[in-house]
């Protein structure tokens, strides 16, 4: 116990201790330590998690089938509202079949570890989610990473690694970077991969409901939907709910369900939870949804380009995930609880989720921000910003 609180006592001393707020109000405002707050760093971007219509379907479908769904899905975990939600999200996906995690991070770690062993190799994006990055750990394939976004870099790595091939190969990267705000150049990486006959897999836990004509995510956005192998996303995020999926081939999914020990070993989610998703997505695809991306369009534009004509440096953001880069994890802190004291919440993000002397705050956009409260936050940030 004494080690653990000095190893606490040296992350404090060095501005890097993490401890947990209670935020009651899932945005725009929220109560946070007591006072009333625009909400500036929730990824319920659509604000569907507090969308009466999931909420109506997460009620009938506690009623009808229980708070708890009593079981892994092999055993008796598999309710109708899962098989259901795997099948809505096989069409949605343009896929043969889905197949529903927990959570994205249980299925980045199950994706990569019931799919890939010792003989075969993952190239993966410098920045990606610390879920994919565990998941190439768990499955023991070699990993080589590769500079972020840096296209003509993987491909040198690609046609290096070829003539002593072994087993599959696969590329693996964010759709929207979580950290960064920027896009993956998925037409791009479709094209190295048909080249060197490797897989791609996406993840778009931020691209899902929101990027795309129908908000089918950062493939539908950049044309390539039907390229991509394993597509997999969250329903947490701009769905509003829980949990996670991959959209993939019969045989990806049938392989998976046989090996992917978050998959098996774990009771399935709660029933209201397929229930409330599949309400989302019901907006999502709808002229309510068409419209809730286009507010959360306008508000992004306008609220990063208050804090761009600033000054500041929102390195490559190109969606509703707005970082402002500080540097280092003192003054990066002190910002946000400023910002708390002028009735702005957002967090101040540090390595290891970000590498070192890159600390920045993380604004996250909401369609259902008001542009004047926006445009209020906006001069707060820069004036924080300012002073720190
Ligand atoms: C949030 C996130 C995850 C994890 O999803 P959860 O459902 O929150 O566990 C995975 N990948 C990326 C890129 C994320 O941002």
């Amino acid at each position: 116990m004494d080690r653990w609180s000095r190893e606490l006592d040296e992350l404090d001393a060095a501005g890097m201790r993490r401890t947990l707020r209670t935020v009651d109000g899932q945005g725009p405002r929220a109560v946070v330590d007591g006072r009333d707050v625009l909400l500036l760093c929730s990824n319920n971007y659509l604000g569907l998690a507090g969308h009466p219509a999931l909420l109506e379907a997460a009620a009938a479908a506690t009623w009808r089938y229980g708070a708890g769904s009593g079981a892994s899905r092999l055993v008796s975990g598999t309710l109708p509202p899962h098989a259901q939600l795997e099948e809505r999200l096989a069409t949605f996906k343009g896929s043969e079949a889905a197949l529903l995690f927990n959570s994205g991070f249980a299925a980045n770690t199950g994706i990569l570890q019931g799919l890939f062993g010792p003989d075969d190799l993952i190239f993966s994006d410098e920045l990606n989610h610390a879920s994919l990055i565990d998941g190439c750990r768990l499955s023991r394939a070699r990993s080589v990473v590769y500079p972020h976004r840096d296209i003509q870099a993987l491909e040198r790595l690609l046609a290096a690694e070829a003539p002593r091939r072994k087993g599959r190969w696969l590329i693996v990267t964010d759709g929207v970077f979580s950290m960064d705000g920027d896009i993956a150049p998925l037409v791009a990486l479709c094209e190295l991969k048909e080249r060197f006959d490797a897989l791609l897999m996406v993840d778009d836990a931020h691209g899902t409901g929101v990027l795309g004509a129908n908000g089918r995510g950062t493939a539908e956005q950049l044309g390539c939907l039907g390229r991509i192998d394993l597509q997999m996303g969250t329903l947490g995020k701009a769905l509003g709910c829980a949990g996670a999926y991959l959209a993939a081939p019969h045989v990806v999914i049938n392989t998976l369900i046989n090996r992917s020990r978050p998959f098996i070993f774990s009771t399935s989610l709660p029933p209201s939870v397929p229930a409330a998703a599949m309400a989302a997505l019901d907006i999502v695809e709808s002229s309510e949804g068409a419209r809730l991306r286009a507010d959360l369009e306008r508000n992004r534009k306008f609220f990063a380009g208050r804090l761009h004509a600033a000054g500041l440096d929102l390195l490559a953001s190109a969606t509703q995930i707005v970082p402002v880069l500080v540097g280092e994890p003192a003054p990066t802190m002190a910002i946000t609880r400023r910002l708390l004291d002028d009735g702005i919440f957002l967090q101040g993000i540090r390595p290891p989720t970000v590498p070192e002397g890159t600390c920045r705050l993380r604004a996250t956009v909401m369609a259902t921000h008001d542009p004047a409260d926006l445009d209020h936050a906006a001069g707060l940030i820069v004036a924080a910003c300012r002073k720190v």
